[in-house]
């Protein structure tokens, strides 16, 4: 329907956030593109995740959409409290039936495997090909410009999309990211609890971005009891949506915390693996 739309339409959404003013929607997960890698087979996963060294840019965290890389739905965007607390968005047995873009070359297709990989590895979640399953995991090779973004939870009326643009999103640490978006985590310093652990330079970040910063409270979202994780896969980058690139945006109190390791993409931390775990427990 009409929210298909809103999801592949950058003007419609930001039309619509901003008719919904703040805080907004809970439910895409947008992330940053901000490399414009000359191919994503060219560029090793290294570059994606550390080419200036402290700084670190994660292309997942340049999106236009509500938290850079997720797409909310007219639920979540009507009502904010419809978090990702809610067995709906749960994949049963967590299972995820998923169907990759056709246009996807199968060195692409090995990269993006290697990220389902890294799910499968540390959790119960199970992805396999979609046969004829309405709700499922559409991977959509994305046009330069598109980004990396991600529905957030198991959709029912429709089925969840991943967009990774073909330019810069195509690694595997970020197919993971988005994939733990569409299994039902928003990002890490979305946590209610988020403000003891990192300071928020709001004076520093791009002008319509503050949603992606916003906090959920303990009725949207549950952190299991696990503690914050600065190293989970689903954390931004220091510097993410920055005016002043050489100041961070995000900044950990604990000043031991090295500013580098806030937005890794090499893998699940044991923190994001106990969080999935703890969110499907029951379910598989
Ligand atoms: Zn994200």
């Amino acid at each position: 329907m009409a929210l298909r739309t809103l999801i592949f339409t950058t003007t419609v959404l930001y039309g619509l956030l901003a008719a919904h003013s703040h805080p907004a929607p809970i439910q895409e997960a947008v992330d940053v593109p901000q490399f414009a890698f000359a191919s994503a087979s060219v560029a090793p996963p290294e570059a994606y995740n550390d080419t200036l060294g402290e700084r670190r840019d994660n292309i997942d965290e340049r999106g236009p959409y509500y938290g850079g890389d997720m797409v909310l739905n007219e639920e979540q965007l009507a009502e904010l409290k419809s978090g990702i607390i809610g067995s709906t968005y749960r994949w049963p047995s967590g299972r995820v039936p998923y169907q990759l873009d056709a246009s996807f070359t199968s060195a692409e297709i090995s990269t993006i495997t290697a990220g389902i990989n890294m799910i499968q590895s540390s959790t119960c979640i199970r992805f396999y090909a979609r046969t004829s399953e309405t709700a499922y995991v559409y991977i959509q090779r994305g046009a330069s410009g598109t980004g990396c973004y991600s529905d957030v939870g198991r959709q029912t009326s429709k089925y969840n999309v991943v967009n990774l643009q073909y330019n810069g999103c195509i690694y595997s640490g970020i197919a993971a990211h988005e994939l733990i978006h569409a299994i039902g985590y928003f990002h890490e310093q979305s946590r209610p609890d988020r403000d003891s652990y990192v300071y928020i330079n709001s004076g520093n970040i791009q002008s319509g971005r503050a949603y992606n910063f916003d906090k959920y409270s303990t009725a949207q979202v549950s952190t299991y009891n696990i503690p914050y994780d600065y190293d989970s896969i689903m954390h931004y980058s220091a510097y993410a949506f920055a005016i002043n690139t050489a100041t961070p945006t995000l900044q950990p109190y604990d000043s031991s915390i090295a500013l580098s390791r806030l937005g890794q993409r090499n893998g699940l931390s044991s923190y994001d693996a106990q969080k999935i775990t703890a969110m499907y427990s029951g379910i598989c």
